[in-house]
């Protein structure tokens, strides 16, 4: 039966086509409930419909976070997508392939565990929600001490780089702890070990390290840091721990750089993170956090769920979720292995040398990005006297890609970058096909006017900037490049 047909306008409407339909006509209110019901397939087409104008996951190349998965998982995703993961007493199973997760990756963490002793962890919605906790924790932690020795405890602080992803600023201001941000430079833009180490007092919760920076994918030197922080706590008493914030990283150290010391190799790295939904192939929606050991996550921020007779402890900030993501993380970590994950971040590794290649060999870009790091280019313009970082990114859009480009943190503003992330399904072709893109949009922008906006009205270098386009063009007529329009009304904006 289809609810609230109108007889009088659609003679049949389970017969009406859907695009033959008067829903199609009308457009939808947008800021009140509707009075009355639309047919299914008219509300699957509207909606569908209009979701076509966002962009091609795919080709997203802005974002880290998984946007393939093999069919038999997205199988099980959708078997599993109405359980609810809290419900622990009626989806013990659940449960159990989280925790043999959170086991997995502490042992690929290298945490100091028995054979068969289960690691202190927990899945979250995204690596955001574990900073949240692990932040919680050291907090705490520090709190008590601090408590016990009589000593004031509220003002805590929390040492980064500038560098940090945004949830470090959310976890600061949400939970009332000061953010301590180590400046970045230009050429230099992670925490420089040294002056994080400076920056802690006695109110440091812990310093915040990243493996993979969100800006141009590098590892910070967590065993400087780590050297660095032990000597400071031998001469000051203190115990100020680290935090790894390997979201990006951790799926990707473990596979191409096993000798790196950066996980709990290192005595003082008490917690680390990782985001299941990026190198951990999963889409949106998982993340984990894994403590050391017991002693490090403090009993009162536990709550413990009685099930079928065992102890469920749980720390988590949302109550209901989905199991989907936890699902299909344990399959990829039995599906895939060791040796699965290898071969994936491998190639990886290998396209972003590809697109490396390829954006040398134009001529007209610094590469920021490091070779070995989490696999992305970051790179920016040579020159910017005609054009800037995010025009490219802007004509890039024509062509599909979705390309980023933003500047640094402070210290380093004035350096702008376009990032492009490489992924699992980001293959040779593609990594080739952007390349090429990429070089007919430098030619495309080469042939349109200056639009460097000048500070100031500063003319001398608007004179300047005319007559170098001005040369350039000319000295384009006599190379081989295609013949260009000829020169349009100059838009330098003085
Ligand atoms: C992506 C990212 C985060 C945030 O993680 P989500 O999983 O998106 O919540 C935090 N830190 C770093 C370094 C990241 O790259």
């Amino acid at each position: 039966m289809v609810i609230s047909c109108d007889h009088s306008f659609d003679s049949d409407c389970s017969i009406t086509s859907t695009f033959g339909s008067r829903y199609v006509r009308k457009s939808l209110p947008r800021f009140r409930m509707p009075e009355n019901s639309i047919p299914k397939d008219a509300a699957y087409q509207i909606i569908n419909d209009e979701l076509m104008l966002d962009g091609n996951p795919r080709l997203n190349l802005a974002s880290f976070v998984t946007t393939w998965m093999e069919p038999e998982c997205d199988k099980l995703m959708m078997a599993s997508i109405n359980k609810n993961y809290v419900d622990m007493d009626e989806y013990p199973i659940t449960t159990e392939l989280q925790n043999r997760c959170v086991n997995m990756i502490a042992h690929l963490f290298n945490c100091p565990l028995g054979e068969s002793e289960t690691a202190v962890g927990v899945g979250t919605v995204g690596s955001s929600e574990a900073i949240m906790l692990a932040g919680l924790a050291f907090k705490r932690k520090w709190q008590n001490k601090r408590k016990a020795e009589g000593k004031p405890y509220d003002k805590p602080n929390i040492v980064t780089g500038a560098n940090v992803q945004v949830c470090w600023e959310k976890f600061a201001r949400y939970f009332e702890v000061e953010l301590k941000e180590v400046k970045l430079r230009r050429d230099y833009y992670v925490m420089d070990p040294e002056k994080a180490v400076d920056l802690v007092d006695e109110n440091t919760i812990c310093i915040a390290a990243i493996l993979g920076s969100t800006l141009n994918g590098e590892f910070e030197d967590v065993k400087l840091l780590n050297d660095l922080l032990l000597e400071k706590n031998k001469k000051t008493g203190w115990e100020t721990p680290i935090h790894v914030d390997a979201a990006s990283g951790g799926f990707i150290a473990p596979f191409l750089y096993p000798d790196l010391e950066w996980d709990f190799r290192l005595p003082l790295v008490k917690s680390i993170n990782v985001s299941g939904h990026k190198y951990g192939l999963v889409y949106a929606g998982i993340g984990w956090v894994v403590w050391r050991n017991k002693e490090d996550l403090p009993d009162e921020l536990i709550f413990h769920i009685n099930y079928l007779g065992a102890d469920q402890p749980t720390f988590t900030l949302n109550f209901s979720k989905g199991s989907s993501q936890i699902i299909a993380q344990y399959y990829q970590l039995i599906r895939l292995g060791f040796e699965g994950y290898k071969n994936i971040m491998e190639n990886c590794q290998e396209n972003a040398m590809v697109l490396k290649d390829g954006l040398v060999s134009t001529g007209r870009f610094d590469i920021v990005s490091k070779d070995n790091g989490v696999p992305l280019l970051a790179f920016s313009l040579k020159d910017h006297s005609r054009h800037t970082e995010f025009e490219v990114s802007d004509y890039l859009r024509r062509f599909g890609w979705i390309v980023p480009a933003y500047s640094m943190p402070a210290d380093a503003e004035d350096v702008t970058v376009l990032r492009v992330v490489i992924r699992e399904d980001f293959s040779c072709t593609l990594a080739e096909r952007l390349v090429n893109d990429i070089i007919k949009v430098l030619n495309e922008l080469d042939s349109l006017p200056p639009t460097v906006l000048l500070e100031n009205g500063d003319m001398d270098k608007c004179q300047a900037v005319i007559r170098q386009w001005k040369r350039f063009m000319i000295s384009r007529k006599y190379d081989k490049a295609p013949p260009l329009p000829p020169p349009t009304k100059l838009n330098v904006i003085c």
